[in-house]
């Protein structure tokens, strides 16, 4: 596919592509598994010495389709879907550390992403160093240690909606030799493409804005290709020295730019099996085809309820990066200039247990724990997808215990206002 094409094109027409007699729209290959004529066939497949399917744990030719239009979309070499978002992130990190490394997270995050890295992967034996992501580079660089493998963040942090300052962040990588991994669920590369910034690896819950309408749990790995892994071949022998489990392969070696993405999914799929089910990619690629079309409403919405909060003599505070007096509005000019993404945070003044009861007498915006999709929807992060937090984590997160999580979705504006004028006043 032309590179050249602009992203709405892309939406649209990148990955699947019929040849003669082909259906025009991505059929769903709903087959666990794929036949050859002869044993030698299936037998260079496994040998990694053919391309080819063989196995829906591994590869399905419905997942491939969309991943390449998201590889394109994130202007990336290639890329693979998982089952969710977090065994995007969980892969993503996997993928280049092992018992004994250590990553370099911010910690401002999403609060299963802050589990994974703080506790999972902790008995798992990678630690993570969690960092404030507006410190200083001689600040964050004292949390490196020579067992540091990756550096982590989120382009707009859920729910704090902390916007990376991605090329600090790259450098910063750049200079210990290790690649930088982006969440870019709430931006999308309609609003962001880390990679242009240096980013090294993309990831995404495919469950939000990509899919868009809350139907199908995803998650999304783009490799930018541009991460020399033989130039820091000491510390990622998983993608330079020989795979046992693949009669010695070289991963670096025999496939270059595409390594990590191959071996995340020889080895990771192989092993660990969460592959996305080719219903949900094909699902995801409806939604991807109208994703160019909603985000910039989502986006419009969120900043009209951001400055009508702003305005509003019950509510305490407001977090929207598009507002001119956010203290992220220059990192979003500068990385989102057509808009950052749809989920408004605030707070109420009375606090807490007035913000619980302001979410109550909502009637169109729905308390669901979900974000990111066509409907309003509205969460309280400390009573419910953050519970597992303490008071003190979610103060270094960012996370206000009275913060409301509002997420914009796509109906008439005014309808979304009025419904937080109705609730706002009977508080
Ligand atoms: C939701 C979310 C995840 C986790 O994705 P799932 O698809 O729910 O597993 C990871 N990162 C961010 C930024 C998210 O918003």
């Amino acid at each position: 596919m032309s590179n050249s094409y602009h992203i709405e094109t892309k939406c649209i027409q990148s990955g699947w592509k019929p040849s003669k007699g082909e259906p025009r729209v991505l059929p769903i290959y709903q087959s666990t598994t794929f036949k050859y004529d002869n044993s030698d066939q299936m037998g260079r497949l496994f040998d990694l010495e053919d391309a080819g399917y063989f196995y829906t744990r591994l590869q399905n030719p419905t997942n491939d389709a969309v991943a390449a239009k998201i590889a394109e979309l994130e202007g990336g070499i290639a890329a693979m879907l998982t089952s969710s978002g977090q065994a995007a992130n969980y892969f993503a990190v996997f993928n280049i550390c092992e018992a004994g490394d250590h990553i370099v997270a911010s910690n401002s995050l999403y609060g299963g992403t802050f589990n994974l890295l703080g506790i999972t992967l902790q008995k798992q034996g990678i630690a993570c160093t969690f960092v404030d992501p507006d410190a200083s580079v001689e600040e964050l660089s004292k949390a490196f240690r020579p067992n540091t493998k990756a550096v982590l963040a989120e382009t707009i942090s859920n729910p704090s909606l902390v916007v990376l300052d991605i090329e600090k962040f790259a450098a910063l990588a750049h200079a210990h030799g290790v690649p930088l991994i982006v969440d870019n669920t709430f931006a999308t590369p309609v609003n962001c493409r880390p990679f242009e910034w240096g980013a090294d690896i993309v990831t995404h819950s495919t469950t939000k804005y990509m899919d868009g309408h809350a139907m199908s749990v995803g998650g999304c790995i783009v490799d930018s290709g541009n991460f020399d892994w033989m130039a820091h071949a000491d510390k990622f022998p998983g993608l330079t020295q020989p795979d046992e489990s693949y009669h010695g392969i070289v991963y670096a070696e025999k496939f270059g730019r595409l390594a990590f993405i191959q071996k995340a999914t020889a080895q990771l799929m192989r092993d660990l099996g969460s592959i996305q089910s080719p219903m949900n990619a094909f699902l995801l690629n409806v939604g991807l085809e109208t994703l160019h079309l909603r985000v910039p409403r989502h986006c419009s919405n969120a900043l009209a309820v951001a400055e009508y909060l702003e305005g509003h003599e019950k509510v305490a505070w407001v977090n929207y990066a598009g507002l001119k007096s956010n203290r992220y509005y220059e990192l979003a000019c500068k990385y989102m200039p057509n808009g950052t993404c749809g989920v408004v945070s605030f707070g109420l003044k009375g606090g807490r247990d007035v913000s619980v009861a302001f979410m109550d007498r909502l009637k169109l915006a729905a308390i669901v724990t979900h974000v990111a999709d066509s409907r309003t929807c509205v969460l309280h992060p400390a009573s419910h997808t953050h519970r597992q937090m303490t008071d003190e984590q979610l103060k270094e997160s960012g996370i206000a215990p009275d913060l409301i999580r509002f997420s914009v979705g796509t109906e008439h504006i005014d309808d979304i206002i009025a419904d937080l004028e109705q609730a706002l006043q009977s508080v």
